[in-house]
């Protein structure tokens, strides 16, 4: 909550107005723009560099001001995102969507595959009927489907780089760190 006021006056002095009212503008090493990644931060150009830093996340992009759009350079996946006057979009690639595909393939099966097998076990061989452990094999399906299901969705926020999901984890760090 202490940050909202810094963050606002940072977003007046950009030129971008608080209400998003704002004109059309180019992306040049001058300017200051709202982060693509955390979506809460400013990225302005590191000084001596032809390079843009983000004072929230972090996360350091290089411009290509001739398509007018920033790739981010320390994360996992170059992402990049074309800046259309007004704010980001998502600029995929031929090997992304190659990526994606494979990525959502191995996600669905590591969901339903583990917690499957379970079930078609226990419904083959189903434990006898009154027995003490008669519950135990539909608590652990849904053990299994819940903790892979976590697993999965918390790469795919990774994978995405979700802001909501980024502002939460830079928010924690910076709980941490203060303790
Ligand atoms: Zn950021």
């Amino acid at each position: 909550m202490t940050e909202q006021p810094i963050v606002r006056r940072n977003a007046v002095n950009s030129g971008k107005h608080p209400l998003g009212v704002q004109e059309r503008r180019s992306l040049d090493y001058g300017g200051t723009y709202i982060c693509p990644v955390c979506r809460h931060g400013q990225i302005s150009t590191l000084p001596l560099m032809d390079a843009f830093a983000c004072n929230f996340c972090r996360h350091i992009f290089t411009a290509d001001l001739r398509n007018q759009t920033v790739r981010v350079e320390d994360s996992s996946q170059p992402v990049t995102w074309r800046w259309n006057g007004r704010g980001w979009q998502g600029a995929a690639t031929h090997v992304d969507v190659d990526l994606r595909i494979i990525i959502w393939l191995i996600g669905t099966a590591l969901v339903t595959l583990p917690p499957g097998l379970i079930w078609l076990s226990s419904h083959t061989f189903p434990p006898m009927r009154g027995s003490a452990w008669y519950w135990f094999p539909t608590v652990w399906v849904c053990l299994a489907f819940l903790s892979h299901f976590l697993f999965v969705a918390w790469l795919f926020v990774e994978h995405y780089q979700v802001p909501f999901y980024i502002t939460c984890k830079i928010r924690l760090q910076d709980w941490l760190g203060r303790r």
